[in-house]
């Protein structure tokens, strides 16, 4: 049994492990407001140009934000942070631009599959790839070699500009913390909760994801988070169930 949440969002999870009912977008946005008061506009993506959002998202896979910095610095000083540039390069060259972020050799063949499939397909444009609707725009990158439902999602949203709800570790883990979901949900239901519960803009979710991972990275770590400073904690349950636990029993 858990405690009541602290939302008051009473409903157990449902079969695909996530909360529903009418209150939903009300306790959504007010997450949303507590993480904003703490950390404002996020700013994402950090990147001049929609080629650079897509190789910093190709990168970042498995890698922590600062080993991708250093690679794209790399890229820029050999002329190769676009994506005709990166097409025309031979892989051995892109690698060892990309060494500092982890499966460099692997993550140098999926910048050069991605170049690849923009140039045949759309003449080098990304432009002209991004006039696709969402849907279908999702699933062509999906079906290009070392894009997976995450990069493709930003990809969507901080290059595309499109409306496609991001999920990462941090999602989940923060998101099943606080009582809304289950921790062992897949990434196509969390993300469809998501997009199913939050208002249909664009800039909303582009800062609401950048915030959770704010969250995530000052104080949701895996094994010792710090609730006692985290902006959720009047309104996550394992904060509440945690104090409860350390109470001295009488
Ligand atoms: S209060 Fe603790 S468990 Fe809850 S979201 Fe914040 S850091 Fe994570």
């Amino acid at each position: 049994m858990h405690p009541p949440h602290p939302h008051g969002v009473n409903e157990e999870a449902n079969a695909k492990g996530v909360r529903e009912g009418e209150q939903v977008q009300a306790v959504l946005m007010d997450l949303y407001r507590r993480m904003y008061a703490a950390f404002g506009d996020r700013g994402w993506w950090p990147a001049e140009t929609a080629e650079e959002v897509v190789i910093g998202a190709i990168l970042v896979q498995s890698v922590a934000w600062s080993n991708v910095v250093k690679a794209i610095g790399r890229l820029r000083e050999r002329g190769l942070l676009g994506l005709e540039a990166l097409h025309a390069a031979p892989v051995e060259v892109v690698a060892e631009c990309v060494v500092p972020t982890r499966y460099y050799r692997a993550k140098a063949q999926k910048l050069k599959a991605f170049a690849a499939h923009v140039h045949e397909r759309h003449g080098g444009s990304l432009e002209r790839m991004f006039e696709q609707d969402t849907d279908a725009l999702r699933e062509e990158l999906l079906s290009i070699y070392g894009i997976g439902p995450e990069t493709a999602d930003d990809i969507l949203l901080y290059a595309a500009g499109k409306r496609s709800f991001v999920i990462d570790a941090y999602t989940k883990r923060i998101f099943s913390r606080l009582g809304l979901v289950d921790e062992r949900i897949g990434y196509e239901p969390l993300r469809a909760w998501f997009m199913r519960h939050l208002p249909a803009d664009v800039a909303l979710y582009n800062n609401y994801h950048a915030l959770i991972d704010a969250i995530g990275h000052h104080f949701c770590s895996a094994r010792r988070p710090a609730c006692a400073s985290c902006p959720l904690l009047p309104v996550c349950r394992y904060a509440s169930s945690q104090a409860a636990d350390a109470q001295p029993a009488v």
